[in-house]
């Protein structure tokens, strides 16, 4: 206990000589301290300037005329000077310029204020005893406020406090004495007592908070950079320089992480130190460059990553340091400590690679892909050049994944992944965008002639046979290409044109290319809003079918109709098929909308004569749904109607994957004693092995060919020869479509198409007109 008391006791009193400035302890705080209380009487300057005047003209002009007016003027100037000599340079700057203050600079402050103070005494001593009590009493009240003030502002620096009170009280008490006020001595003697106690008691605590203060940080900093160090290595990477950045002391962990002894390490630059091999050339990696201008500029630093050569290996160091001062304030070099995050680092750089690469295929990813656009937008702005940006999408490339499965589909991608990336070859880069999605960047393009070769090549290595896992598999690509900065300023505008354009491919059936064309964002906006609407359409009864009628080509008698759906959306009007049948697929909508149609003709045909039928268009998309057949067999049976009167008209489209999922489903229906038909042949692939794959009955000849036929075109006339020649050996029927005049009428007759579907022999049609006309069972035009 009496330790303790003495402990304080003893502490209280070397503080009260440290806070006066009158003595001093080794290091660098109660400098730091100094500096503290020179700031806080800088504050006051300006206050201290302004009262300087104001007073010494109060008084100037109280005294004027009673006291001799040389010494008057003498006093004013000299007060004055004192004042400005000792508050205008900080007026501007305020704070102590340094961290650190020498005693001798404090004991300077203490000067100053000495120096005002016996300015003020002056009055006092020399013309207390000639003036009149009203001016006595305001030398008096003037002096006491000056004490007070004094107090107030200069606590801080308590040694400069107390010399003002201490020389201002001082001499009013020897006028008091002078004057023979002896009350007056003793009011103006226990004043004094106390304001020079109060600036003490002030002066004190404040140095003591001060110190208090910094000596926490600066353990704070110290403890936290040990921490940090520890729990990052779980040891101690220590090294210190000196202010010529020449390393004074390491810690034996530090030497040994260098794989140097610790006397082969200190007094060499730190820089030429972790530098290692690079140090001769002085081509400084980005981090050592960083470090070594922190040194220079002498700041303190925190978790700079830097490149450490050891033996030739690249390590990366994190380092944190602070500057150290001595107690003049002086820079005397760094502390700090290291940390190796070599193996942290290699495996964010491990992540990051992943991060920026497509695992599936090995080619950049989305996130890569965008990076390298908006650089190349970047260099084009800055070079007055285009680049180009492909988008490119795989046709058929979904029906392969769901009908043979993920595991071929991803293997199928794996070797488009390749082809593009040779199609390209080192003039561009391609990424995968995600799904059957992929993206080719042209920093610079020339021509978009140039532009359109470069995708049709790449078109066309992509759409050559696949061999996966015993499968041959055909997929097409469709690609849209723009052009930065001219379609797009930024990244997400240009491959959002890409993609329009890319649209436009996929419209057009696949398998070609587009550029981006401005009116395409009006397509897109189309095609958006009929989407929305179509997803209501069945549901809102605004869908109908019309039927088409085709006739025996010879006796002109009436062998079926074709159901072709007809949309009239009140918002709309009345869209073509052509138009929406693509959207209802893509939205997946088609299913449904596809069971409506056929349910619904199937019920119509069932009204109609027992030898007409009834041919129903079916999407390659209802093909893949499970369901299918026993959607044909319900329509079947909740019609009535015989399976030999349903054809179901199917495309190309759905040979593009080999043994597929679609001609399983197409032989059970088959298998039902449903009909099929291959619709728009000629359009497609036109590969006549198509035909032997499964049983049509018809295969239908588009309409182009009959066109091409009838202006005498030899390739129509070829092809519709060898389609009727082969159907006619494999007992199938054709029909001819698009027949709209009696020249082209002519031309098929001659060429031996069985039957005929067209303008000429009427129009899709309403059902009750359809009915009206089964019924009658021949068309006009060759019956008469
Ligand atoms: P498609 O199967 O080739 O149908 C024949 C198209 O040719 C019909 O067009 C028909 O109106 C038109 N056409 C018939 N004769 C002539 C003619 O002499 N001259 C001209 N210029 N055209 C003629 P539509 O009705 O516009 O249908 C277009 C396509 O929409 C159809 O082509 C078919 O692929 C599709 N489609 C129509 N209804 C359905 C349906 O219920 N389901 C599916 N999946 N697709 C359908
Ligand atoms: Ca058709
Ligand atoms: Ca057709």
């Amino acid at each position: 206990m009496s330790d303790r008391i003495y402990q304080r006791l003893g502490r209280s009193s070397s503080n009260w000589l440290l806070s006066l400035g009158l003595a001093d302890e080794p290091g660098a705080e109660w400098g730091r301290v100094r500096a503290v209380q020179i700031s806080a009487v800088r504050r006051f300057a300006l206050i201290r300037l302004c009262i300087t005047i104001l007073a010494s003209i109060t008084v100037f002009s109280a005294l004027q005329g009673t006291v001799p007016t040389l010494a008057l003027y003498i006093w004013f100037g000299v007060t004055n000077l004192v004042g400005l000599v000792a508050t205008v340079p900080h007026l501007r700057q305020r704070e102590f310029p340094r961290l650190v203050a020498s005693r001798s600079e404090l004991h300077l402050e203490t000067l100053g204020l000495i120096l005002a103070a016996l300015c003020w005494a002056f009055p006092q001593w020399a013309f207390g005893t000639l003036v009149a009590p009203f001016e006595l009493l305001l030398l008096w009240a003037m002096s006491t406020a000056l004490m007070a003030g004094a107090n107030y502002a200069m606590a801080r620096a308590p040694l400069a406090a107390v010399s003002f009170i201490a020389i201002v009280g001082g001499s009013l008490i020897f006028m008091m004495v002078k004057l023979g006020m002896p009350t007056m001595v003793v009011i103006t003697s226990l004043y004094t007592l106390i304001m020079v106690g109060a600036a003490l008691l002030a002066g004190r605590d404040f140095a003591d908070h001060v110190y208090a203060a910094l000596t926490l940080r600066e353990k704070n900093e110290m403890v936290s950079l040990l921490l940090r160090e520890h729990e990052v290595s779980g040891g101690d990477l220590m090294w210190q320089t000196d202010s010529s950045r020449c390393l004074t002391h390491v810690s034996p962990r530090l030497a040994d992480a260098l794989g140097l002894q610790i006397d082969e390490v200190n007094t060499r630059l730190i820089l030429e130190i972790l530098a290692g091999d690079k140090w001769q050339g002085g081509n400084f990696p980005v981090g050592l460059r960083e470090f070594a201008d922190k040194l220079i500029g002498r700041q303190t630093f925190s978790d700079l990553v830097v490149p450490v050569e050891i033996k030739g290996e690249t390590r990366w160091w994190e380092l944190s340091a602070a500057p150290r001062h001595d107690e003049n304030g002086t820079f005397i070099g760094f502390r700090g400590v290291a940390s190796d995050i070599t193996d942290a680092q290699r495996s964010a750089e491990k992540i990051n690679r992943m991060a920026r690469f497509d695992t599936l295929t090995g080619l950049p990813n989305r996130l890569q892909v965008t990076e390298a656009t908006g650089q190349a937008l970047v260099s084009a702005e800055r070079w007055k050049r285009h680049c180009g940006f492909l988008m490119i999408d795989l046709d058929r490339f979904k029906s392969i994944n769901d009908t043979l499965g993920h595991l071929i589909g991803d293997r199928l991608l794996i070797q488009v992944a390749k082809r593009l990336q040779i199609a390209v070859g080192s003039n561009a880069l391609c990424g995968r965008l995600g799904g059957d999605e992929f993206g080719v960047i042209l920093d610079e393009v020339g021509s978009s002639s140039e532009v359109e070769s470069f995708a049709l090549r790449i078109i066309d290595a992509l759409s050559r046979p696949y061999e996966v896992d015993q499968h041959t598999l055909y997929i097409g690509a469709s690609i849209g290409a723009a052009t930065g900065p001219r379609d797009g300023r930024t990244v997400e505008t240009l491959i959002r044109s890409a993609d329009l354009a890319l649209y436009r491919s996929k419209d057009n059936g696949g398998g070609c290319y587009n550029a981006y064309e401005p009116q395409l964002h009006s397509h897109a906006e189309e095609r958006r809003v009929l989407e929305i609407a179509l997803r209501k359409a069945l549901d809102k009864n605004e869908f109908q079918l019309h039927y088409q009628p085709v006739v025996n080509a010879q006796t002109g008698v009436i062998e079926s109709f074709e159901a072709l759906l007809r949309w009239n959306s009140p918002e709309l009007g009345s869209v073509s098929p052509a138009k929406f049948i693509p959207i209802a697929e893509d939205a997946r909508l088609i299913r449904t909308i596809g069971e409506w149609a056929l349910r619904t003709a199937c019920k119509e045909a069932s009204q109609w004569p027992q030898d007409v039928r009834i041919a129903v268009n079916v999407s390659a998309e209802q093909l893949l749904d499970p369901e299918f057949v026993t959607t044909v067999l319900s329509a079947l049976s909740q019609s009535g109607l015989a399976p030999s009167r349903l054809e179901l008209e199917v495309t190309e489209s759905m040979f593009m994957s080999e043994g597929t999922q679609a001609l399983t489903v197409l032989n059970r229906v088959l298998a039902l004693g449903v009909r099929l038909a291959l619709d728009d042949f000629g359009t497609g692939y036109s590969s006549l092995g198509y035909l032997s794959k499964t049983k049509f009955s018809t295969i239908k000849v588009d309409r182009s060919f009959v066109q091409g036929a009838s202006r005498n075109l030899p390739e129509s006339i070829a092809i519709i020869r060898a389609v009727v020649a082969l159907a006619e050996s494999l007992g199938m029927s054709t029909t001819a479509e698009g027949v709209e005049t009696e020249a082209e009428y002519d031309m098929i007759n001659k060429l031996g198409c069985r039957k005929i579907q067209g303008y000429l022999f009427g129009r899709p049609m309403p059902a009750a007109d359809a009915r009206g006309l089964a019924n009658r069972g021949t068309v006009a035009t060759i019956a008469a």
